[in-house]
């Protein structure tokens, strides 16, 4: 491709993609295809010889585009979001046009420098103590593998590291029950066996009960076995459930534990200075996780990392072989001794634009909105005799289920709430999820996507109770 055609299609393609975001409603929010589907038709062989992208741009409306989910829609409640925006869509079209590896100070000085800000600038309108220092990741899955590894080689005193683990005793990381299973992930991968997690029972509000923590530390220690770690997790994954983290915090401290916060998708609300109780007590935590890629308006990805001490992070992964030695030396950051990863994105300049664009303001009004929808959708839910909350609302999460007066066997109702999420998604019309709650299936409606107005999750409420009458009233008897 010459830069001429370069250019023409890069401006033909800007007019699909402003399209794209303009129409997103006319497209099912699921994607409806079967398995196999789209494989199926892909050509087996890569073409031998140049393809025009006439022809390639023809494929991708064609073929790809009816085999994927539409994260952006406006009635996508699924998950958590993974949203965008335009700053941030525009920012990583230069980021792709600058095609930067930026693992060290010197492959992109002012990708390093913009990191950095942008961390310290995350920090301040987040709530966090100064004393934390930020680095971007691409993940929460990978920045609590590398809490987790610190944790061990801080415990250790790195000598895990240097000797590996066949030598040291057992440890033993705690968490509660409705825990990410990226903290379990990490405890394996850490070489720690999954057997050392810990998952600790929950209070009604779903969040960890302290005492539980204590007595299963006191009851490791007495069988000869080590705590190493305690997770946090401010807004649970099932339920948005908030651990008390300054009682987490005391039990942690006086034990010699190393705490990690994991506030994936809350993390964006401690924008907002009246939910700032959620992280009371975060100086006693040793790192902290959350996702501007999940609901602070940034594309995928982008996990921004915080730790109390720097200098263990570092030494946990710093290698220093001769060909990445430069000149700069101790008087730059290195990011690629941040963690796991050696060669590292620009991930930094979406934020940039991100946040310029908005206004730390902007992003709170959005982030207001979308809690006052959940309030809506959980007050509808409330109001209507067939429904019911099956958690807490602190954010913009709510976990409810179809609940006839006449209906109370605990596996009719699992299967018809299964079914109802079925036929919901099935419309394309709506997207939504499910979760576990004390063993009950529970429909998640998570009012955070970007573009979401009341129009969209008033038509939702209306096509989820429609959709559940229709279901009861057919329902073989
Ligand atoms: C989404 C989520 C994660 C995982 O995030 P990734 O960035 O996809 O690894 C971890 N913890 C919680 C609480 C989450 O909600």
């Amino acid at each position: 491709m010459t830069n001429m055609e370069f250019r023409t299609y890069a401006h033909e393609l800007v007019e699909w993609m402003a399209d794209y975001l303009d129409e997103v409603e006319k497209y099912p929010v699921k994607s409806p295809v079967a398995p196999g589907e789209i494989i199926g038709r892909l050509p087996l062989h890569p073409p031998a010889s140049g393809e025009t992208f006439a022809m390639i741009f023809k494929d991708f409306r064609g073929t790809i585009l009816p085999g994927m989910t539409h994260w952006q829609h406006p009635s996508f409640f699924a998950y958590f979001p993974a949203n965008n925006s335009a700053p941030s869509i525009l920012a990583e079209m230069l980021t792709a046009t600058m095609g930067a590896q930026c693992m060290s100070w010197a492959t992109s000085p002012a990708a390093t420098e913009l990191e950095e800000r942008m961390m310290q600038w995350l920090g301040e309108m987040t709530g966090l103590p100064p004393s934390f220092t930020g680095v971007i990741q691409d993940t929460a899955s990978t920045a609590t593998l590398c809490a987790i590894l610190t944790a061990r080689e801080r415990h250790t005193a790195f000598r895990a590291n240097a000797e590996g683990l066949s030598t040291h005793p057992r440890y033993a990381v705690y968490a509660s029950t409705e825990t990410h299973s990226s903290i379990e992930r990490a405890v394996k991968i850490a070489g720690l066996g999954a057997a050392a997690l810990r998952k600790l029972p929950v209070d009604a509000r779903f969040a960890l009960i302290p005492d539980a923590l204590e007595s299963a530390i006191a009851d490791d220690v007495s069988r000869g076995i080590e705590p190493l770690c305690a997770v946090a997790t401010l807004g649970t994954t099932g339920s948005t459930a908030v651990d008390p983290l300054r009682r987490m915090g005391e039990i942690c401290r006086k034990h010699g534990l190393w705490l990690h916060v994991d506030a994936a998708y809350a993390g964006t609300a401690l924008l907002l200075p009246e939910l700032r109780w959620m992280s009371e007590g975060i100086d006693m935590a040793d790192s902290f996780v959350f996702n501007p890629h999940k609901w602070m308006f940034t594309n995928f990805d982008c996990s921004a990392y915080f730790v109390k001490d720097a200098s263990l992070l570092v030494r946990t992964f710093e290698i220093l072989p001769e060909y990445l030695k430069t000149r700069e030396g101790d008087r730059v950051r290195n990011y690629r001794d941040w963690g796991i990863q050696l060669g590292r994105r620009f991930r930094a300049l979406k934020l940039w634009f991100v946040i310029r664009s908005f206004g730390v303001e902007g992003l709170r009004e959005r982030i207001r909105a979308h809690i006052a929808l959940a309030r809506l959708f959980a007050q509808y839910v409330e109001a209507e005799p067939d429904f019911e909350l099956l958690a807490p609302v602190p954010l913009a999460a709510v976990c409810f289920r179809h609940h006839p007066v006449s209906q109370d066997d605990p596996t009719a109702l699992d299967s018809m709430n299964a079914a109802l999420l079925e036929e919901l998604n099935r419309t394309g019309r709506v997207f939504l999820t499910h979760t576990k709650l004390n063993g009950r299936f529970a429909l998640r409606f998570v009012a955070s996507q970007t573009n979401v107005t009341q129009r969209h999750v008033d038509a939702a409420w209306d096509l989820i109770r429609t959709t559940a009458r229709s279901l009861t009233s057919t329902a073989p008897v």
